[in-house]
């Protein structure tokens, strides 16, 4: 496994900010770290939140919040895996404070169980969604309407 990147190179891999190799290398190494896997998909969480993809109440502190929570961990209160696990619906129904996500979260940077039992749980949840949900756009759709400007506009 290669070493764990920082907080931020995550975040700029979720903004796909980073060039073809990086982000493969963020890729992998996503695959294989439980840890950074978490931080993955909460920056994606919540960059989704902000982009107003159908996740409800959005929090624009939440980010920082969250990489100072990776920087200096123990200010945030550890919570047990008990309560970790009851926050694990209520968070995928977007029903959880800014406060109960970072305590959330900060669990799931360090219980892998419950970062496993959470990504389960998703699953269930979106096949459950996908039965009465309309067909969702693609994931990079606003990257190539973006790309697709950016190329009218260079010409
Ligand atoms: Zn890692
Ligand atoms: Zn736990």
């Amino acid at each position: 496994m290669t070493r764990c990147p920082r907080p931020q190179k995550i975040q700029a891999y979720v903004d796909r900010e980073l060039t073809g190799t990086e982000a493969a290398l963020i890729a992998t190494h996503l695959h294989s770290c439980p840890h950074c896997g978490s931080i993955h998909d909460w920056l994606l969480l919540i960059s989704q939140t902000l982009s107003g993809r159908p996740r409800p109440r959005a929090r624009e502190d939440l980010l920082p919040l969250i990489c100072q929570t990776v920087d200096s961990a123990p200010q945030v209160p550890r919570i047990s895996c008990k309560r970790a696990r009851a926050l694990i619906s209520p968070h995928l129904d977007g029903e959880l404070n800014s406060t109960e996500q970072v305590l959330l979260w900060r669990h799931m940077f360090a219980c892998e169980e419950c970062y496993r039992e959470l990504k389960q749980t998703e699953q269930i949840t979106e096949a459950l969604h996908r039965q009465t949900r309309p067909v969702p756009v693609s994931a990079d759709l606003a990257v190539r309407i973006h790309d697709a400007i950016a190329a009218d506009r260079a010409q």
